[in-house]
Order: C-alpha cells, then structure tokens, then sequence
C-alpha cells in the first residue's frame, strides 16, 4: 500500500472526489483516507491520463542514510559560522566589508578582494569566524527553505542614528523563527544625533533585552565605516559561539552546504561552499542534488589554492558538472558510479516533484495533522494594513493556543504580503494570514509554487474564527 485517496487526488491536481467516483466506476469502494494499493494506483492514474512510476524509496533511503553520528571523542571545536542582518541602510554591507579588509591573517598577502559568497577571518587570540557575505535575512530564508541550516549566530545591526524598521523586526523574526542566537550590533555610533538608548528601548518593546537593559542579548555599538569597536564586537561573537559549543570531526569526509554556484566561461561551474563536517579534499567526489563531480581545484577566499578545507571554512570548488541551488547539501562519496545514480535519480525526483503538490500547513490540514499527534505548534505570518489589527489578531491568535497546540506568531508586520513572508513561511512550514491586505503577484506566485497557504480576512473575528474551528479539527476538507 501506498498514497491515499487524498494524496493520489493532490499528486494529479484533481479533487478527491473525482478519485472516489473513478474508483466507483471501476467498481472500488474507497474513502478519502484508504490507502490504495499499487494496482489500483495505476488503473486510476491512467484513467486521468497519469504514467504511473514507483520509486524505491527504500532504496533510495538507503543510498542517501545519513552518516553515522560522531563519538564524542573524536568532535573537536568549529568556528562558528555568522550571518548579518538588518534594515536596508543600516551598515550591514560596510560592516562586513570592514571585517573582511581588516582582519587578514599576518603573513598573508593582500586581503580578501573577491567576493564569494563567504569568508573566513583568523584574529589575533588564534580564533577564526565564519561570515556569510550575502548580507540579509532573504538569502538566509531562502538557504533554509532548502533545509539548510548553515549559521550558528546573527548579527543584526541597528543604525543608532535611525530606529528599529520593518526590516529589522523582519530579520528578528527570522532568526528567532530559526532558533539561531542573536547579537545586535548598534551601528553608526560616530554620527551627530545616534542614540542606542533608543534602540534598546525599541527592542525592549519588541520583548528583547539587551543585557546593559538586564536581559540576555549581547549588543555592542559600533562604527563600521571607522571600524570602531569591531573587535568588541567579534569577541561577543565568540562568546556566544563558546555558549553553543561548536563542534564537528574533521576526520572524516566532507559534508556541507552550498552557499553560491554559477557557470563561468573559463573555469566551468564553479560552486562556494562551506564544510560543516568533515574535510573536504581536492580529487574528492562530490555530490550535490541532482549534481556531482571530481574537485579537480579547491581555492580559498583568498584565491589561493588549497588541498583541504575543514569544519566551518569556505572553499570554492570547481569539477562538479552543474550548478546546485544555494542551500543544496554535499557529501563526498567513495564510489563514482553510486554518486552518479544518487545524483540522477534526484533529477528523477526533482522532475515527477514538478507535478507534486508540496506538503505545507493549510488550515485544512491541521485537523489531519493533529490526529497524527505529532503536530505542536501552528506558527502563522500576520500582515495587515494597520498596527493595531495586526497586534489585535496577532494576541486573539496567541490566546487561541491551547495543550496540544501552540500558536506561534512568526513574524507580524504592515504592508503587503511579499515574496519574503512566502519564503518564511515555506522555510517554517507557517500559514500566512492577510489582513486587508493582498499578496504582491511574486508572493502570490511563490506561495502557489511552494504550496504555502495564504488566508486573506477583512474582519478580524472572521480570521480568529477560522483558525479556532481548524485547530479544533473542525475545519472539513475541501472538496
Ligand atoms: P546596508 O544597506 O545595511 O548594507 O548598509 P551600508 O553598509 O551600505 O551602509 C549604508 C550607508 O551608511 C552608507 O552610506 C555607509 O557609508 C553608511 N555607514 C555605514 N556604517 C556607518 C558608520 O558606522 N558611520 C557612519 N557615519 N556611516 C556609516
């Protein structure tokens, strides 16, 4: 046995009834739930026009198990692995900038003048940090709707001379929403008028206190352009990163991610990546997605050639025979003709996924997921067009939440649903839940792609409705 009724009915894009009224017809009794077996798959694919191809999941399962976890003697510390976040303007891009041109390893000639995507900085104690170089909570998002999760901290920065802006609560929600720790880095502190008072003032309404306020948040302020207080800053990362206990084997194969690949006249496709675990090798054999390939040259961010990278370093490869989707994993195999059928039967998958409905939340389906007992927490994207609906639907939904299920408000904000809510929501696996306001034609676009659900309301008392009847399982399935 196999897919249910309902889930063969969503593989073709057709009703369930449609599916029980054939199967009627070819004289089979089913309900909405029943799983069918092989047979009866086919015959009904095919009345609808549908081949019908059974992967090995086991197999395939097999091929791709997860490698066995550490011992623990043989973990050693990592470095950790940072992302910067913020309000457009709020010196993101110059505090990384400064970090990058600054903070070069004695000895080593030039500093790092190519962007690939990240980097890696030694300081003077011997200690080494991670920066992902693409500033922002979007590339961050979009690397965990791919499953990825790549940083350990996040730097937010906060222009002391502005205030707290969408995009700051915006990136506050998205790093909470990936239980990544968070430092605040209150920028901009040389100009007439900054004021970080003010700033921890907004963030302590936002429920964050930073320590000097009594709480636990680490905050330093800064002037990145002048680079003032940088090396304050990147001791609090490391502080944080000794909390988190870092560690990975550096004896054993690469795994990672991919944080960048393109194709380059020259050079064939060329991919960065970061290695969580593990060494990666110049001649390894590498496999990512639908991807995979010799390295024939690994290099640095200095452009340097190099033979190995361990846990936490960036290293861009060339040799792999396409360009995976940052947020891709890798993994070295030993075998050439076992990486090359991994890597095709996910083209294989990623193609039949084309004309698969992704499971994301929908209100219809909490009530599913809730018999299943294994379903926690509702988190939901609040948009709407003032403040004060948002707040008052945000607290109506919160208080909705009862034993067996938690309403988790991920993000809450003004303005029109955009591609990055989409993102977050497929990331989180959340519903979005508009309010007098409308998705923009991208979001609407994305969210139709990743089968995330958008409700829109205009009365409050409506939405808070809707969402206590599909908690309490209430909400029928649609037909
Ligand atoms: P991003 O959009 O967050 O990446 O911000 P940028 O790094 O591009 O900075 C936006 C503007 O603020 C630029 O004009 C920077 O020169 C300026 N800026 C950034 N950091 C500082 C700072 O510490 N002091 C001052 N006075 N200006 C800064």
């Amino acid at each position: 046995e196999f897919i249910s009724v309902s889930e063969l009915a969503n593989l073709m894009d057709v009703s369930f009834a449609e599916v029980i009224s054939k199967c009627m017809s070819l004289g089979i009794m089913v309900s909405i739930n029943q799983r069918l077996d092989a047979e009866v798959i086919e015959l009904v694919a095919s009345e609808f026009g549908f081949d019908v191809e059974f992967i090995n999941m086991e197999k395939q399962a097999e091929m791709e198990e997860e490698d066995d976890v550490d011992n623990e003697e043989d973990l050693s510390p990592r470095s950790p692995i940072v992302t910067i976040m913020g309000h457009v303007d709020h010196g993101k891009t110059s505090l990384l900038d400064y970090i990058r041109s600054a903070n070069v390893v004695a000895g080593e000639a030039g500093g790092i003048t190519q962007h690939i995507g990240a980097y890696q900085v030694s300081l003077p104690n011997g200690k080494e940090i991670t920066f992902l170089d693409t500033p922002g909570h979007e590339a961050f998002t979009a690397m965990r709707a791919r499953g990825a999760k790549v940083t350990d901290i996040a730097v937010i920065v906060v222009a002391a001379d502005d205030a707290v802006m969408p995009q700051t609560r915006e990136a506050i929600s998205h790093a909470q929403a990936a239980g990544v720790p968070m430092i605040f880095a209150v920028n901009k502190i040389d100009k007439d008028g900054a004021n970080p008072q003010k700033i921890y003032e907004q963030l302590s309404q936002m429920n964050i206190l930073v320590e000097e306020w009594g709480g636990k948040f680490q905050s330093q302020e800064i002037a990145a352009k002048k680079g003032l207080n940088i090396d304050k800053l990147l001791e609090k990362i490391l502080l944080e990163a000794e909390l988190l206990d870092l560690k990975a084997n550096p004896n054993r194969e690469g795994t990672g991610t991919i944080i960048e690949a393109s194709l380059d006249k020259g050079r064939g496709y060329v991919a960065t990546l970061l290695v969580e675990n593990g060494t990666l090798r110049a001649g390894d054999l590498v496999v990512s997605g639908q991807h995979y390939g010799r390295v024939k040259a690994m290099f640095n961010e200095r452009n340097k050639r190099e033979d190995a990278a361990g846990p936490s370093a960036p290293a861009v490869i060339l040799g792999l025979n396409g360009a995976p989707q940052a947020g891709e994993k890798f993994k070295v195999y030993a075998d050439e003709a076992e990486a090359k059928e991994i890597a095709n039967r996910r083209a294989q998958i990623l193609r039949e996924q084309g004309m698969r409905a992704k499971k994301h939340i929908t209100l219809d389906e909490i009530g599913r997921r809730l018999a299943l007992g294994n379903f926690k927490e509702l988190n939901v994207i609040i948009k709407g067009d003032v403040d004060g609906s948002v707040e008052a639907l945000s607290d109506s939904l919160q208080k909705l939440s009862t034993e067996e299920i938690a309403v988790r408000v991920l993000l809450k904000g003004v303005g029109q649903i955009s591609e990055s809510d989409v993102v977050l929501a497929t990331a989180s696996d959340a519903v979005i839940l508009g309010f007098n306001v409308r998705p923009s034609v991208q979001a609407n676009r994305l969210a139709e792609n990743e089968g995330v659900e958008i409700k829109l309301y205009s009365i409050i008392y409506t939405a808070i409705d809707e969402i206590r009847s599909a908690m309490e399982g209430m909400l029928e399935p649609k037909v």
